[in-house]
């Protein structure tokens, strides 16, 4: 079967599991992302466009990153709900049962498991499974599940989802920006998508504090073989002295990516909250051939080829070490292995 018609057999599939339940609990990544969020939000008002009853729950004690409050969220349950047996429960854009926080065993309680994700390592852990790796976001599956279900795009829903697209592109800008993922823009901005409100509410209401901690990362950033892998940290002292949370974290590691000639990015935070890992690292890569998927996976994480992460309980100069390890193998691969980069050899 080729790749095409096994997504199409599993979205079949998805959708009559959605068809034939009543009562969900949609579920999503903890710390989670524009695409989390926004995909949760998209299929929950979906479901109850049919008239489904339709809860929302997120694993991890961390607060909802500030530049998603806009999105009516409040009702998101921070522990599972008493009935969760009696609900079909829906993953999105969880690459694994770990993602769901520490209390995966609300999986096992879950009268179904309903597994909707784009990460290429996505394990597949639901009983009834949909990964679309070209997809651009969990938003975008999301849009098409609801118009198997001839679910009317309202301008809530085209909202949550573009939130979605957006964040999980870049802006249009990264690898997954597809042709199909302009047309989805369009077909949402047609629906009521608010885009010049949803750039003002997600991209330009830095707190503060989160200035303050970009500054201490950018202040520690440190160029290793030659500009090639950048690394930065940050410890719970800075979250706390610049009286941050844990999701100001988030988007950081972009401005060390824009660093000239580098390959390789990772953000190592201490998290601010209790109870979690040692650190929590954040890879990005900007060169094909550099798979930070591959190397997170390594240390136990997973991700995309181009953003992944892990976590992990060693200091940090020793995760530095591993990271510039893993850059080195993936650079002494035989040449062959590689797309043909005619300057590769000079070092650019
Ligand atoms: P971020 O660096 O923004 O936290 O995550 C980038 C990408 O890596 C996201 O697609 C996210 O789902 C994935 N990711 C981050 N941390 C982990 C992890 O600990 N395990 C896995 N499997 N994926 C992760
Ligand atoms: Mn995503």
């Amino acid at each position: 079967m080729t790749q095409a018609m096994s997504t199409r057999t599993d979205l079949e599939a998805v959708v009559a599991a959605l068809r034939d339940h009543d009562r969900f609990l949609v579920v999503t990544h903890e710390n989670p992302d524009g695409d989390a969020l926004g995909s949760m939000l998209g299929a929950t008002l979906g479901l109850r466009e049919l008239g489904k009853d339709v809860l929302m729950y997120l694993g991890g004690e961390a607060p909802l990153p500030a530049e998603y409050g806009f999105l009516p969220l409040d009702e998101v349950l921070r522990q599972p709900p008493e009935d969760v047996g009696e609900r079909a429960l829906l993953a999105l854009d969880c690459a694994n049962q770990r993602r769901i926080g520490p209390d995966p065993k609300v999986l096992e309680r879950a009268g179904l498991v309903i597994d909707v994700d784009h990460h290429h390592d996505n394990s597949r852990f639901g009983k009834v499974n949909l990964v679309v790796a070209d997809a651009s976001s969990t938003a975008e599956v999301v849009r098409d599940i609801l118009a198997e279900l001839d679910v009317p795009l309202t301008p809530a829903i085209a909202d949550a989802l573009y939130v979605g697209l957006v964040t999980d592109t870049g802006r249009f800008q990264y690898t997954n920006t597809t042709p199909k993922a302009f047309r989805l823009a369009a077909e949402l901005v047609e629906a009521g998508a608010d885009v010049h409100g949803i750039f003002q509410r997600v991209y330009e209401t830095v707190q503060f504090a989160k200035l303050k901690l970009l500054a201490r990362a950018l202040e520690r950033a440190q160029p290793f073989e030659g500009g090639r892998i950048v690394v930065s940290y940050l410890l719970r002292d800075d979250f706390a002295d610049v009286g941050a949370e844990e999701p100001y974290s988030e988007g950081i590691i972009d401005y060390l990516r824009q660093a000239e000639g580098a390959e390789l990015v990772a953000l190592i935070r201490e998290p601010p909250t209790e109870g979690g890992p040692r650190h929590r690292i954040s890879l990005r890569s900007s060169r094909d051939e550099v798979d930070v998927s591959a190397i997170a996976a390594k240390a136990g994480g997973g991700g995309h080829r181009q953003a992944a992460g892990f976590s992990s309980e060693l200091p940090v100069e020793e995760i530095v070490e591993f990271v510039r390890r893993e850059f080195a193998e993936v650079m002494a691969e035989p040449a062959a292995a590689q797309p043909p980069v005619p300057d590769a050899a000079s070092g650019r």
